[in-house]
């Protein structure tokens, strides 16, 4: 007895709970000697960052044609999918066709209209490496390799959970069930540009046999409380032929992009004292008496930056102090908080206050952007359900649109003067479909207000003709149904 104390005592926690869970699952010397792993399936993807109100349930896109073929001794996958918006309007087009793929330090994308493979930065790598082990196999084959280091054994509850660090650096935890041994979550920590630091966390369950192997054919992956991920797997295979999963010769050659693009402003004036700062996602200055107001900081804290230099340049001695966003979805919000760090006081809709609250004091310790380095509160004026910002120089009026399916945060942006309209997400010419139009006409109509000119933060300006004439044109070539 004695001697079976020492042995024990001998044997630290974290090696018998990976021995546990290896054998639960078929063996460690089996797990170490598998060679690939191909998943499919089918499941939701929750459309983050684009929910109605920033509190409200996430909508989901439906994930069919799921495929994840990873090369578990090269440290490479290919991950492809079909997600579909079926519950929700999308104007850009319902389905979409998404081609990953990762190897080693390189991850890519494939797409658009050449198929073409574009390099993603390292960010996106480091996010991929850390996905890919938000899998029971490919955990426990990363924690029992020797170059990992595995610490931190305790409890949770039924669960016994230890840390793992690989020698790439990456850190994950790993949780397994107490009576069957078996994986039950994968813990990593993720960076995002709206939120900072984020908890992904995948829960494994329903494990079945699968070519010696019990794996899961259950997989749910939350970001922080939000369920990023629902997969129901249809097939597990080990072993079978995967290919080539190399990244293109190219791309490994091809210089790694920043994390962010570097964004060259060319502000183009459409009116006294308005300028155009055109991009996928435009930004609009207005020149009052003695200030600039900025409207849109999207995408990311590069955008916002660049976009809010570009503005300051604009006028000699004027000083920019105002940014108005037209609603709380991430596209739109990515240079938030860059703004809130530049001191501009932040116009927005009213249903957009506590969200901005959080945005400005969530932790963003894995990428310090600027608001990181140098915190404030955001000073926020909130638009209960119009505001009229008028001076001699400039008159602009913010609208909240009612009864968008969208987005119940969204102001609309009219220049009386010029007879300008300034939308974001109800109309664009470049939409496949126009799910908001109506609505936006309905607004238009109820607010009293005459629109002569479009100008879309997604698209270019176009008369009021010629907007109803593209929704026409588009909505006529469309097959019924
Ligand atoms: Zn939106
Ligand atoms: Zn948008």
């Amino acid at each position: 007895m004695l001697a079976a104390l020492a042995a024990c005592s001998q044997t630290p926690p974290e090696t018998k709970l990976l021995q546990q869970a290896a054998d639960a699952m078929g063996g460690a010397a089996k797990i170490q000697a598998a060679k690939t792993l191909v998943i499919e399936g089918e499941g939701l993807a929750g459309n983050l960052g684009q929910n109605v109100l920033p509190e409200s349930k996430l909508q989901n896109w439906e994930v069919t044609e799921y495929k994840r073929s990873t090369d578990l001794a090269g440290g490479r996958y290919a991950l492809q999918m079909v997600r579909t918006a079926k519950t929700f309007p999308f104007a850009p087009g319902a389905v979409q066709r998404q081609n990953q793929g990762l190897d080693g330090d390189v991850a890519y994308n494939v797409g658009g209209p050449q198929n073409a493979a574009t390099r993603a930065s390292a960010m996106v790598a480091r996010d991929r490496r850390l996905e890919a082990l938000h899998h029971p196999l490919t955990a426990v084959r990363a924690a029992l390799d020797p170059t990992s280091k595995v610490t931190g054994f305790h409890s949770e509850g039924l669960l016994q959970v230890v840390n793992v660090e690989t020698a790439k650096g990456d850190m994950f935890t790993l949780a397994v069930d107490l009576t069957t041994h078996l994986p039950t979550a994968v813990r990593s920590t993720a960076y995002n540009a709206n939120l900072g630091d984020v908890v992904i966390q995948t829960v494994f369950a329903d494990y079945a046999d699968a070519g010696g192997f019990k794996l899961p054919t259950h997989l749910q992956t939350k970001q922080d409380k939000d369920i990023a991920f629902d997969l129901k797997v249809s097939s597990n295979k080990v072993d079978a032929d995967v290919g080539d999963l190399a990244a293109p010769a190219d791309v490994v050659a091809g210089e790694e992009p920043p994390m962010y693009p570097v964004y060259d402003i060319k502000p183009v004036q459409i009116a006294k004292g308005i300028w155009l700062l055109p991009a996928s996602h435009n930004s609009v200055v207005f020149e009052f008496k003695d200030h600039l107001t900025l409207l849109e900081a999207p995408l990311n804290e590069s955008r916002g930056l660049a976009v809010i230099a570009a503005a300051k340049a604009l006028v000699p001695g004027k000083p920019l102090t105002t940014l108005i966003v037209t609603h709380h979805h991430f596209d739109h919000t990515g240079g938030l908080r860059a703004a809130v760090a530049e001191g501009l006081t932040i116009i927005a809709d009213r249903n957009m206050e506590g969200f901005i609250d959080q945005m400005t004091a969530r932790p963003h310790t894995i990428v310090q952007d600027a608001l990181a380095k140098s915190p404030k509160p955001a000073k926020i004026d909130s638009v209960e359900d119009q505001k009229m910002l008028k001076d001699d120089a400039m008159e602009v009026r913010l609208y909240h649109v009612n009864n968008l399916e969208h987005s119940g945060s969204m102001l609309m942006v009219f220049v009386p003067s010029e007879g300008l309209l300034i939308n974001a997400d109800l109309y664009g010419p470049g939409f496949a479909t126009f799910p908001a139009w109506d609505t936006m006409l309905k607004n238009i109509a109820d607010r009293g207000i005459k629109v002569e000119k479009h100008l879309p933060i997604h698209g270019t300006l176009q008369t009021a003709k010629e907007a109803a004439d593209t929704v026409a044109a588009k909505t006529a070539a469309k097959p019924a149904g």
